[in-house]
């Protein structure tokens, strides 16, 4: 019997976003829909995880209550709150891998012959997660209809939020995922850094509500790399796609088996870091004036989207926690509160990897500079136009440097007119990029010190 317990937790977590309620909502609705036309109802019940659980399991006459698992420190806190109660009633708990395409004790079996558990490092799990992709399932479940009352689904109106247009559901995420595969995936390897138009696969909302499964992505895109027509780089263009979702499911086993508290950075020696918690230019970054055009477009792309492009995320969390030196947990926290998509450990594994503080074993944090990124993937000024609309007149060059041009007398008048302002940089990043570097060879000097 399929069911929905709508906590206070799961309903704090929604309703961050409006659009991700909204989302969220739309994705119920369709599994709704979904469950009815195959004859089955779902049952929607609020209340707290575990005594709603258990309730509604004594009410149906259950002996098994299976779930799909979280991974983040604060889901799994919940789920062992609610495996206790489920077994101290006398039923079987049974956690499903449900969200990554590969569950973690799967690729950590490749381990244990030497003694380790899940992976730290990206590379070796890579390879593991490759041996360990299953069959896709290709039957599927039956349910029983239980005649239990059923309180109201979720709905976007509850969040302040409007209902979407084209609300998310399985045959929408299966149609993009094919319209992806047929044309944008076969030149993901290269692309994929460019910001702007469909060149990544904005499957993530999807995967994040279960719209679409992991599995069935890596399945359909193992399909399609078999297809003999395909060029070389073609079928390397898919298996780089297939693999960016192993990086998904990366970070789940990570926090699966490196479990810390929500806030600790993996890397014990980086967690008294002094990153600050503010800054003059904080809001400047959270609003797209930072000066630094490639970063203030991806922040007004999410905040007018609830998306950003990947590299443009990894480009503004590195001017956050290295040029500001402001928390990533700051940065996390702001994202959190505008994308669609609500996955804390893939935002905490990712958030933590840029911040250097996490998985990555890079021996200095990678610091991005801004403009020189902006050159290699964004020269024309394409995406920093689409979002800086102040910008959009100026020649290429100044697009990408517009405190360059606006030292010049012509190009004064358009960055400088009243309303179509765009501020000069907040900060140099040479000088900030030096800056930190010290303050971070100073502190593992000192953390190195105290412990010989
Ligand atoms: C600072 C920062 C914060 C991030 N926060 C999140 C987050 O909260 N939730 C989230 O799902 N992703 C997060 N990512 C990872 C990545 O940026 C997004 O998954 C990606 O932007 C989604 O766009 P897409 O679906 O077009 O990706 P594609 O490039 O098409 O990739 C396909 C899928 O693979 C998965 N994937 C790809 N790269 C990563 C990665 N590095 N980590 C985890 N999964 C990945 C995603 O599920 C994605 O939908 C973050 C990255 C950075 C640098």
């Amino acid at each position: 019997m399929p069911a929905l317990v709508f906590d206070p937790a799961t309903r704090d977590r929604i309703g961050a976003s409006p659009r991700r309620a909204a989302f969220y909502c739309g994705a119920v609705e369709s599994l709704r829909k979904s469950l009815e036309e195959r004859g089955a109802k779902l049952v929607v019940r609020r209340g707290p995880l575990a005594v709603t659980a258990r309730a509604l399991a004594r009410d149906v006459g259950a002996e098994t209550v299976a779930f799909s698992s979280g991974y983040d420190a604060e889901s799994t806190k919940r789920q062992r709150a609610l495996q206790a109660r489920l077994e101290e009633a006398g039923l079987r708990a049974l956690a499903v891998h449900d969200a990554p395409a590969v569950a973690p004790e799967e690729t950590a079996a490749a381990r244990s012959a030497d003694g380790g558990v899940g992976y730290r490092a990206l590379v070796p799990y890579l390879s593991a997660w490759q041996e360990s992709v299953p069959e896709p399932v290709t039957s599927r479940p039956r349910f029983v209809s239980a005649d239990v009352s059923s309180d109201l689904p979720p709905v976007a109106t509850e969040f302040g939020a409007v209902a979407v247009e084209e609300p998310p559901s399985e045959a929408r995420a299966l149609e993009a995922l094919e319209r992806y595969l047929a044309g944008p995936a076969l030149l993901y390897r290269l692309e994929r850094n460019v910001p702007g138009g469909e060149r990544t696969s904005h499957l993530a909302a999807d995967l994040s509500f279960g719209t679409i499964a992991a599995r069935t992505v890596v399945a359909e895109t193992a399909k399609r790399e078999r297809d003999p027509f395909l060029l070389a780089e073609e079928r390397l263009s898919l298996k780089t796609f297939r693999l960016a979702v192993a990086h998904r499911d990366f970070f789940f086993q990570l926090a699966w088996f490196f479990e810390t508290r929500e806030d600790a950075p993996l890397q014990q020696r980086m967690r008294g870091f002094p990153f600050v918690t503010k800054h003059a230019s904080l809001k400047a970054w959270r609003e797209g004036r930072t000066g630094y055009p490639l970063v203030d477009a991806g922040m007004r792309e999410l905040r007018a989207t609830g998306w950003m492009h990947p590299r443009v995320r990894a480009i503004a969390a590195s001017f956050l926690c290295f040029d500001l030196g402001v928390h990533w947990r700051v940065g996390r926290d702001t994202f959190e509160g505008l994308l669609i998509e609500d996955d804390p450990a893939l935002a905490n594994g990712n958030w933590q990897w840029i911040a250097g503080v996490g998985a990555d074993l890079a021996q200095f944090p990678r610091i991005y500079n801004p403009q020189k990124q902006a050159r290699s993937y964004d020269p024309r000024g394409a995406y920093v136009r689409a979002w800086l609309p102040e910008l959009a007149a100026l020649p290429d060059a100044d697009v990408l440097d517009p405190s360059a041009g606006s030292r010049r007398p012509q190009l004064a008048l358009p960055l400088y007119d009243e309303g179509a302002r765009y501020p000069q940089p907040v900060v140099d990043h040479g000088t900030a990029a030096r800056a930190f570097l010290q303050r971070y060879a100073d502190f593992t000097a000192g953390a190195k010190s105290e412990r010989h």
